[in-house]
């Protein structure tokens, strides 16, 4: 049974218990807690996820009682936990640190507990008090880089510089934290993919993240983006320029990291692990470039499969 579903029942159950409307992909078999709602930053031109939600850090013993919540739910046979929404090291030190201890009280079997966490967050604070929420049983931080390009993530509105990102995930690994970076392709439209492909592998060269998560943009109504589209001066690129803007990162990248095209938005399923795998993903590659440029139904199908995929 997966927990995110048990998320949503216990949801459904408690009236009272909050669940997180987001989680990674690879959280589908976590617990889902919420310590904040919505994203203190909510300008990402692409991103839909937070804009009706007010920002707002949730009261610890509102927190606690949700984790009370789920072991009796649960019978505290809980392993892995994701932390939403959208920035939990914005909540302060003594604070996570009170609800990360109620946590792996009420569930010791606990391996994992991850969270996302804005680079900007991440690099305001200070390592000693990222050391004490480490330490307190944070295991696994998320992080959406998105783009390695300057240029980009300006347009965008990320937020933060390549070397804010670069900074920020140093930091996290110094104190032991498992990094897991997030690159959105296609965000660079079809001008600027080599920009994007070049500059993002130049940054995760300097992390060398432990995870490398790559999902492929899907312009939603209501942001930037989607409206740069309908307007003509953003152009989505096709599945071709987006494998090619693959092919050229995982060419370029040279980390000993485990990459991962684990969300439904992607075209191709490309995985491994770096530098190991790297010929063999490359290969993967332009095995569907070729089939693309000589089967015209074969593009049909990948456009079908991400879009029954999303449904
Ligand atoms: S991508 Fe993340 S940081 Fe940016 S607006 Fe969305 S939730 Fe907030």
């Amino acid at each position: 049974m997966s927990n995110f579903r048990f998320g949503r029942r216990l949801a459904e159950a408690e009236e009272t218990y909050d669940f997180p409307p987001y989680r990674p992909p690879s959280e589908a078999d976590s617990l889902l807690l919420r310590v904040t709602r919505g994203c203190p930053w909510n300008r990402c031109a692409f991103c839909p996820m937070y804009k009706d939600v007010k920002f707002e850090k949730r009261p610890v013993e509102e927190v606690k009682r949700d984790i009370d919540t789920a072991r009796a739910f649960t019978g505290g046979n809980v392993e892995t936990v994701f932390i939403g929404d959208s920035d939990s090291l914005v909540v302060n030190t003594e604070a996570l640190c009170e609800i990360l201890g109620h946590l792996h009280g009420a569930f010791p079997s606990l391996a994992r507990v991850t969270s996302y966490a804005r680079a900007q967050t991440l690099r305001r604070r200070s390592l000693k008090s990222l050391e004490r929420i480490r330490e307190a049983g944070l295991t696994r931080l998320h992080v959406g880089l998105e783009t390695g390009s300057a240029r980009l993530l300006k347009r965008i509105e990320k937020g933060a510089s390549p070397e804010t990102m670069i900074s920020a995930c140093a930091k996290a690994k110094d104190v032991q934290f498992e990094v897991s970076v997030y690159v959105l392709l296609g965000i660079g439209g079809e001008a600027n993919w080599p920009e994007h492909a070049c500059d993002t592998a130049k940054v995760l060269n300097r992390i060398d993240p432990g995870f490398i998560r790559v999902r492929t943009l899907t312009p939603q109504p209501g942001t930037p983006v989607y409206q740069w589209w309908m307007e003509g001066s953003f152009q989505m690129p096709g599945p071709e320029t987006i494998l090619r803007e693959q092919r050229a990162l995982i060419k370029d990248l040279e980390v000993t990291s485990q990459y991962l095209s684990d969300h439904v938005s992607n075209y191709v399923p490309i995985n491994g692990n770096l530098p190991d795998d790297k010929a063999g993903m490359v290969s993967m590659i332009d095995e569907a470039l070729e089939k693309l440029s000589s089967d015209d139904s074969f593009k049909r199908d990948l456009d079908k499969m991400r879009y029954l995929q999303r449904l």
